[in-house]
């Protein structure tokens, strides 16, 4: 059984009054009720310090939204895997569509940023996802497997298990525009039959697979309950506590 993971994506939203707000109100509710579902929480560089201090005693877990592949040096405005590591993260995002589109990110630098956070402890969350121009030319799988090909290049298949991919349709990211939980749980389901032709068939049962791409406590358990999506990336609505627990309570 693969356990659900529901992670909030802070991007560059939060100072550390509201980060802590944030965690505060997340950490109150989870009180309230059994959770299966494991929480993430992913604060921009500065809010994670103060965050992990906050979640010691908790369940919920610190993820970071990028880093760099190297574990030191002269690389200006950068972060380490071994940094995030020693301010408590346990996850870190790669990939995501925003890196790839406004910072030039490539599949080959992503999958170093991989093989970094693997050697360094960190699981990576390797974030996939087509445009609506794709989409629309019936590109989407061919486009995506390409992206689990040279993301996933030279992984072993114990590093692949571990980790998380998250199917992000960049058309549904921040638009409020969401694909179907069919059109969502098919990509989910195409990517897992990918893994598993890369690496092999146990691999791809065990790794997990969300979706992300304006959920929210209206749509999740529709979403979460297709057959190959086991959790949630999550954007805007994890900036309230309140939709973001409706979200780990769908
Ligand atoms: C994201 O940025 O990963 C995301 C899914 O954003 P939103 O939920 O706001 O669409």
């Amino acid at each position: 059984m693969r356990k659900q993971i529901i992670a909030g994506n802070w991007k560059m939203h939060t100072d550390l009054a509201e980060a802590t707000i944030l965690v505060e109100g997340i950490k109150a509710a989870l009180t309230e009720g059994e959770v299966s579902r494991e929480v993430v929480v992913c604060p921009p560089f500065t809010g994670l310090s103060t965050v992990a201090d906050l979640i010691e005693d908790t369940e919920v877990r610190l993820g970071a939204q990028n880093m760099y592949f190297e574990p030191k040096g002269a690389f200006t405005g950068e972060v380490s895997p071994l940094m995030l590591t020693d301010v408590g993260c346990h996850y870190v995002i790669l990939g995501h569509s925003e890196r790839r589109e406004y910072f030039g990110e490539t599949d080959a630098l992503i999958n170093q940023k991989i093989k970094a956070a693997f050697q360094y402890d960190l699981i990576p969350i390797l974030c996939v996802g087509e445009s609506l121009a794709q989409r629309e030319a019936n590109e989407t799988q061919t486009f995506i497997n390409s992206q689990l090909t040279a993301g996933l290049a030279d992984l072993t298949a114990e590093q692949v298990s571990q980790m998380v991919i998250a199917y992000e349709p960049i058309w549904a990211i921040g638009t409020g525009k969401t694909a179907t939980a069919e059109q969502a749980g098919e990509v989910c389901t195409a990517i897992r039959a990918k893994v598993a032709e890369l690496f092999d068939k146990e691999t791809a049962e065990v790794l997990r697979i969300q979706y992300g791409g304006s959920v929210k406590g209206s749509n999740a358990q529709e979403i979460l309950s297709q057959l190959d999506i086991d959790g949630a990336l999550v954007g805007g609505a994890s900036l309230k506590a309140d939709d973001f627990m409706a979200i780990i309570k769908a």
